[in-house]
């Protein structure tokens, strides 16, 4: 656990969001083609609160996909911008909660609120907490050939360079090949 717990999951789930939609070298990537699969990814993560109902409300989810890319792109200037609208546009009101196996954690949104506006806002009160840590380099895109997807660096040394895909073992495995060559 690099930040609390909720700012880790968030984070993590954030990047994994980016990642189901169009990626580079597969553009006709969509893992959340209609509303069952936004449920069973909301479950997924463990998302209480109001379920999402209409197509329209899958469509505000998908529409956060290439607006968390380009805000994982941001220096530590434009992530404080960042934060600052996707707060101020859910219309952020921070409370503690606690619900099931969580212990106190903040909901800056009401239960009920769409979909899409609550994990924007959960992304922004992340976003708080990674910018006043100083830890805006472990927002990270993945180092493979042909890969784009986000991640979220939350290891000790921050060392993490790959997606959760096949690219970090690809990389093993090529580094592998590489120094068997090198040495034959
Ligand atoms: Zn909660
Ligand atoms: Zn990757």
């Amino acid at each position: 656990m690099v930040f609390t717990h909720d700012t880790d999951m968030t984070l993590m789930h954030a990047a994994a969001l980016a990642n189901t939609g169009p990626a580079l070298g597969d553009e006709d990537r969509e893992e959340l083609p209609d509303l069952p699969a936004l449920l069973a990814w909301m479950d997924r993560w463990e998302w209480t609160g109001a379920r999402p109902t209409t197509a329209a409300e899958v469509d505000a989810v998908r529409a956060l996909r290439p607006r968390l890319r380009e805000i994982w792109s941001r220096d530590e200037e434009g992530l404080v911008e960042a934060a600052n609208a996707l707060l101020e546009e859910g219309r952020a009101l921070p409370r503690l909660v606690r619900h099931g196996a969580f212990g106190w954690h903040v909901h800056a949104t009401s239960d009920d609120a769409p979909f899409a506006r609550r994990i924007s806002v959960e992304v922004g009160m992340a976003l708080v907490d990674v910018i006043r840590a100083g830890e805006t380099d472990r927002l990270k895109v993945c180092a493979g050939d042909d890969c784009e997807d986000l991640l979220i660096d939350l290891s000790k040394n921050r060392s993490r360079k790959f997606c959760g895909g096949t690219c970090g073992t690809r990389a093993n495995v090529a580094a592998y090949r590489a120094r068997k060559a090198s040495a034959g």
